[in-house]
């Protein structure tokens, strides 16, 4: 398997400027194409699922992150606090709960409201060491895919249970095959918040979701606050990490003094469930460029359609098609410079899904021949076929390349 740092290059995806520096890659127009489809997706998953979005900014007041217990037992990971005046402190977020904490704070919650979902594709910070960052999958500036549902405590499992089901579904539109999943639990030695009671009860919450899922246990890497449901990836050299996640969490709702009142107007407290479907879409990126290859599957290749007129005469119908496929929805490109061998041979080496050839006949029967990335070629058909084919196989989100049946 080939390293994404080097399809990453080679398929201008993104870039990695030391004047820019470590660890804070650029996605170049490429790879934020597959961005924007994959970031979409989930978008939509999640607002069929019934999760609201919202925006946050990706920095805040000291006394913002002091509240949450960031600066207390995650300080080491994060930036330095930058200083306006001596009463303003900001620090770059390294976890966007508190920022979510404030909206579910911005009035008050009925039982009725929940479980109430708020998430965001939103940024973060971690001030990892030069020495460990490397292309998308270690990085100083993250964009998560991220939410937390507030919940009651009977809500708890089947809410749980509802996420493992949306990660499923985005790692089977993806092409994401997890290595395992793991329940982190609370380890000797380390620091945590809450009480034994509440961890028993969440550590019990979530073995019980994974009920009938294969899963190994992993003491002594849960999160400060809470035990973990972690799915777990491996990279083309081999190294485990977590993609996706979900996690318990006691203490939060306590700390923001959370509160909702109960079907007898009596004041309650929620529980917090963090979560991710797929993770930052740096490590989500890092791993889908090596899986596929860089052939990514056709609804998130960041070109869907590249063009060759055979030569200069269909110019004109070749627009005609281009802009027939850019209006049905379609990423497409004009490919007119060169011979037309060394054009297909770039468009291969590209991993664009289709090709579509206009010679003279094509053009004057309004006509367009595919090549397919897989080496098949279809004979030529109507350019409103044509279109409609590739459509059908992107609006379905299916790894392969013609539509099934
Ligand atoms: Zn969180």
């Amino acid at each position: 398997m080939i390293d994404h740092r080097r399809l990453g290059r080679e398929l201008d995806l993104f870039v990695s400027d030391p004047l820019a520096g470590a660890g804070l890659p650029i996605w170049l127009p490429a790879g934020a194409a597959a961005r924007h489809a994959v970031e979409e997706y989930v978008r939509e998953l999640e607002r069929r699922a019934g999760y609201q979005h919202v925006y946050s900014p990706p920095l805040g007041k000291r006394e913002l992150f002091a509240l949450s217990g960031h600066l207390g037992y995650f300080a080491d990971d994060m930036f330095p606090p930058m200083r306006l005046s001596a009463d303003d402190e900001f620090v770059l977020r390294p976890a966007l709960c508190p920022h979510h904490a404030l909206v579910y704070r911005a009035r008050g919650r009925s039982y009725r409201e929940l479980p109430l979902r708020v998430g965001e594709l939103g940024g973060m910070y971690r001030a990892e060491r030069s020495g460990v960052l490397g292309g998308l999958s270690r990085v100083r500036a993250i964009s998560l895919n991220d939410a937390h549902n507030f919940c009651t405590l009977e809500q708890v499992g089947d809410e749980v249970r509802e996420i493992l089901r949306l990660i499923r579904e985005a790692h089977a539109a993806l092409g994401v095959r997890p290595s395992g999943f793991r329940l982190s639990l609370r380890g000797p030695g380390a620091r945590y918040v809450g009480d034994d009671a509440s961890w028993a009860r969440a550590e019990e919450l979530l073995r019980a979701a994974l009920d009938g899922v294969g899963h190994e246990e992993a003491p002594g890497e849960a999160a400060y606050y809470g035990p973990k449901i972690d799915i777990q990836i491996v990279d083309a050299a081999g190294r485990e990490s977590t993609l996706s996640t979900v996690q318990l969490d006691f203490d939060k709702p306590e700390k923001f003094d959370l509160s909702y009142t109960g079907p007898a107007g009596d004041r309650r407290r929620p529980v917090l469930v963090h979560r991710s479907l797929v993770g930052s879409m740096e490590r989500l990126f890092a791993y889908l460029i090596e899986v596929h290859q860089g052939a990514f599957p056709p609804w998130y290749a960041p070109v869907q359609l590249l063009l060759l007129p055979v030569d200069a005469g269909q110019a004109g119908a070749v627009a005609g098609v281009a802009r027939r496929a850019v209006d049905a929805g379609l990423r497409v490109e004009v490919d007119a410079t060169g011979s037309l061998g060394a054009r297909v041979r770039d468009a291969a080496r590209r991993r664009v899904p289709y090709v579509g050839v206009v010679g003279a006949r094509e053009a004057a029967d309004d006509a367009v021949a595919l090549r397919l990335r897989d080496g098949r070629s279809l004979d030529p058909m109507p350019v409103g076929e044509a279109v409609g084919l590739i459509g059908a196989v992107v609006a379905a989100r299916s790894g392969g390349l013609l539509p099934a049946g």
